[in-house]
Parts: structure tokens; C-alpha cells; sequence
């Protein structure tokens, strides 16, 4: 069947933070969302109670806004089938799990915790695969009464058809076939009442119109599980995309122990949300061609399901940093200005006051030089404050016995000029002085960079003499004249 307008949505469970391969499976649902003049939902799966972690929920929804997924139906955004929290639909489950019960299709199971113990670990020793041996499936209705009359703890489980195939089709992965013998009895409702997350994920999926389930592949082995659901209440399936795993560059799978996970910790560390989206949209998927930068309203444009492919995706960081430090570069200076305000007041060069005109000519001179906000600080800290201390290589390779007279002669050229001057006046001041001297204008090209800068690196010198200004560049080579011994 065409979908007219597809209904899409995310499903986390909240563990306390956005895992970098969540917000692939929330963009790429929200991208087919935007694609299709589709919804997007977001619905927390919270009924796990042993994982419940306070403000993972708030934690999530900021990650998401922050980074730009608007979603049209979610728990702070009442829309037609709230709530949007699996916490508060319960009763929706056990009606649903009686009526699977009624059926036959789904039984209680009363065995106690040893017993299962016992069954995995006889399963282990002849090297069968662990899976309920349907025990319970054959108690007497009478067995079953007595059973709930003296309040034995039960949980509700699947009966899983023996010695059928399952099948399925995956926009990603084609069709798909699992022998229903490799398919555990899963547990449905739990002993405390609460659903697990194969029939609360596939009741609300229905019960709130989801058209294509886009999640990672960890899930494809609970699909034949939901294929079943989905037939034993006689509703249709939804298109199932599963999104290829997300891999360390030695192709094991991304795990914490590796680097960071969390969207929040990419964020902390300066990452803007334009690069994460970028490089996220692309681990799994391509346009066809080699295009890798992206803004979201482009993605949005461009993206679909039949380009995802199945092999895993190499998260791969330097790639990342170049994609922040080409969104970075793209950006209006009147956007880097603020941003750069808010990282400096977070150093200790917070305290100084620098007008705006003076940041955007460092913005300008740094720009190709810095990946990130930060680096305005970290690379070139003597546009911030003169420097204190000079490198002792560059002294080394670069500082000889007549650099300060040279330097001298240069410092009086610039005392004359304009208080406006130039970066060319700066060049004219620079070759005049070698000249007059008759030297080579790399005897005052280095010394000039380290006294101005303290380093031997950065923007071309003129770059750095003209943001400093006149008066600052002859105050700085006076100070190193004075400071540096050889
Ligand atoms: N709650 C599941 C998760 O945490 C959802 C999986 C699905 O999308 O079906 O990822």
C-alpha cells in the first residue's frame, strides 16, 4: 500500500544521554519525514523501570532541539495519540496483551527463576541455543486458575509458531527469512506488570499510525518477533528500514570505551550542530555522488531510504573535524563574533574588553587556521594579551645578533604611521627597513612574527601586524628586544 503521508518516529529509551548513533536514527527518520511532507514523532520508551534514569528525558528533548530535529508529535507537544510517553499507557498494553492471550497466541508462563536457570544452563551444556521450552504453554486451564488463585507470579509470552518461516521485507536489507524455531517465546508483559518493549513498541507503532519503522539493525533480530505481532492482531506491517551499525575505524562496533558517544559530549567540546548533522547524515548514506557537505535543509532535500546502504558506517573523527571546520568557515562573521565573545569570556582573557571591530579582523585573519571557537583562544592567545613568553626554537633558529637593531629600525618606520594604516603599509614598512639595512626580509619577517606573537606560526605576517595596530606592534617588538637573550 502507498502511504499518502507517512508517519514516522523515534523511539529512544532514556538512559541519560543521546547516543551519537540515536541521533543518526532521529535524523534520518526526521529527514524522511521532511522528504515526504511526512510527521515526525518523538515517543519515549521508558517502561523498562530498572534503567530509569532522572532527566534523561529533558536531557534528550534538549539534545534534540538544540540540534535542530523539530518533531511534530512528542511528549511536550500534545498531539493526537498522547501521551507520548510509554510510562503512561500501560492499561493500552494489557488489554492488548489479554486479547493476544484469548487468542492463544501469547500464554502465561509460571516457572519460576531457578527453573529457567536450570533450562538455560542444560541448553548451554548441549550447546542449544537458550530459549523457553514452552513449558507452561501445556498447563490445563484448571493448572492456570490455580495458579493465579494463590497470586503465582507470571509473565506473558509469546507463542511463537514452531517450524514456520518468517518473512519480512527491509527497504535496506531486502527480503528477509527467519526460521521461527531460532525465535525465543519472548516475554510480552513482565512479572510487574509492565510490557516489554516488543509489545509496547509494535502496539503504540500501529495504535499511532507509524507507516516505516527506520531504526538501527541492533533491532533487526526482534523483528520476526514484531512480524508475528503485527499478524496475530491481523494489522499491517509497517516498511521496515534497518540503518546499518555504526563502527570504530578497526570496524568493531562504536562503544563508549573507544571515544565519545554522547551528542552532548561532542557539543561540550565545540562541535557545532551543522557539522554533527552533516557527519551523522552520512554515516550509512550518500546521494549517489561524492558530496559531503551538507546543511539540513539540503539534507532534507536529498535524502532517501533507498540510499542507505547496508555495510557498516566508519565513524570516523577526523572527518568530522573537517566538516566542522568547513561549517565553521562558512559562517557569517556576525555569528563566529558571537560565539567567539561567549567561548573568550570562558578563559582568562574574559576579563579583557576587545571591541567588535577588533574581533572580526582576528575572525578574518584566523579563519582558515581554526576548526573550532576555541581555537581562536588556543592558537593565537596574543591577539588576546601580548605575549609573555617567547618560543625558545624559534629563538633558537630565528633570533641572530642583529635582529634587534633591525627590529629597532622597523619599530621607528611604523612609529610614522597613520593610525589607520594598512596591512600593504605594514609590507612597504617591513621590505623598506630590509632594504635600508640591506638585508633579506625574512631577517625581519621571523623575529617580527615572534616578537609580535611569541610563536613562529599563524596567519601571514602582515595579517597579524595590521589586526594588532601600530602601537601595539612597536610596544611588542620594544618588549622582546628587551626579554629575549641569546
Ligand atoms: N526503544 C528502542 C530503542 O531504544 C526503540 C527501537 C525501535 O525503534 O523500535 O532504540
Amino acid at each position: 500500500m502507498i502511504h499518502p503521508t507517512p508517519r514516522v518516529r523515534f523511539a529512544p529509551s532514556p538512559t541519560g544521554y543521546l547516543h551519537v548513533g540515536g541521533l543518526r536514527t532521529a535524523l534520518y527518520n526526521y529527514l524522511f519525514a521532511k522528504k515526504n511532507n511526512g510527521t515526525f514523532i518523538l515517543r519515549i520508551e521508558d517502561t523498562d523501570r530498572n534503567r530509569y534514569v532522572e532527566g534523561a528525558v529533558e536531557n534528550l528533548i534538549t539534545t534534540l532541539k538544540w540540534i535542530g530535529l523539530n518533531y511534530d508529535e512528542g511528549p511536550d507537544n500534545s498531539g493526537e495519540y498522547s501521551p507520548y510517553y510509554q510510562s503512561q499507557r500501560l492499561n493500552i498494553y494489557k488489554e492488548y496483551a489479554n486479547v493476544l492471550l484469548t487468542q492463544k497466541n501469547a500464554y502465561r508462563c509460571f516457572c519460576t527463576a531457578e527453573r529457567l536457570t536450570q533450562l538455560r544452563e542444560a541448553q548451554q551444556k548441549e550447546k542449544h541455543q537458550a530459549k523457553y521450552d514452552k513449558h507452561c504453554l501445556n498447563l490445563t486451564q484448571e493448572e492456570i486458575d490455580n495458579k493465579l488463585e494463590t497470586d503465582t507470579p507470571f509473565v506473558v509470552r509469546l507463542n511463537v509458531p514452531e517450524k514456520k518461516t518468517i518473512k519480512f521485507d527491509d527497504v535496506v536489507r531486502q527480503h528477509i527469512e527467519f526460521s521461527s524455531d531460532t525465535v525465543d517465546d519472548q516475554i510480552l508483559i513482565k512479572s510487574d506488570g509492565y510490557p516489554t518493549y516488543h509489545l509496547a513498541n509494535v502496539v503504540d507503532d500501529h495504535l499511532m499510525k507509524i507507516t516505516h519503522v527506520i531504526r538501527g539493525e541492533e533491532w533487526l533480530p526482534s523483528t520476526p518477533k514484531h512480524v508475528l505481532l503485527y499478524d496475530f492482531f491481523g494489522w499491517e506491517r509497517p516498511v521496515f528500514a534497518h540503518l546499518p551499525l555504526l563502527l570504530n575505524p578497526d570496524k568493531s562496533k562504536l562503544s563508549k570505551r573507544q571515544g565519545d558517544v554522547a551528542v552532548e559530549d561532542y557539543r561540550g567540546k565545540g562541535y557545532l550542530k551543522e557539522s554533527l548533522i552533516n557527519f551523522v547524515a552520512l554515516l550509512g548514506w550518500n546521494a549517489g555522488d561524492d558530496r559531503e557537505f551538507y546543511y539540513l535543509n539540503e539534507l532534507e532535500e536529498h535524502f532517501s531510504l533507498e540510499r542507505v546502504n547496508k555495510s557498516g558506517a566508519v565513524f570516523n573523527v577526523e572527518k568530522l573535524n573537517w566538516l566542522n571546520f568547513e561549517h565553521l568557515r562558512q559562517k557569517p562573521v556576525s555569528e563566529v563574533l558571537l560565539m567567539l565573545k561567549e567561548e573568550l569570556s570562558k578563559t582568562k582573557f574574559g576579563k579583557n574588553v576587545y571591541t567588535d571591530n577588533y574581533l572580526i579582523q582576528v575572525i578574518d585573519a584566523m579563519r582558515e587556521r581554526v576548526s573550532f571557537v576555541k581555537e581562536y583562544a588556543e592558537k593565537s592567545p596574543y591577539f588576546f594579551e601580548a605575549p609573555e613568553e617567547y618560543d625558545t626554537d624559534i629563538i633558537k633558529k630565528r633570533w641572530k645578533d642583529d635582529s634587534p637593531a633591525l627590529l629597532k629600525k622597523l619599530a621607528d618606520n611604523i612609529s610614522e604611521f597613520q593610525a589607520n594604516a594598512s596591512k600593504d603599509d605594514f609590507e612597504h614598512a617591513l621590505h623598506k627597513t630590509a632594504e635600508e639595512a640591506g638585508v633579506g626580509a625574512g631577517k625581519l619577517i621571523h623575529p617580527v612574527r615572534l616578537a609580535a606573537s611569541g610563536m613562529g606560526v599563524g596567519p601571514g605576517v602582515y595579517d597579524l601586524l595590521v589586526v594588532l595596530g601600530k602601537d601595539e606592534v612597536v610596544k611588542r617588538i620594544n618588549t622582546a628586544i628587551e626579554k629575549i637573550k641569546i
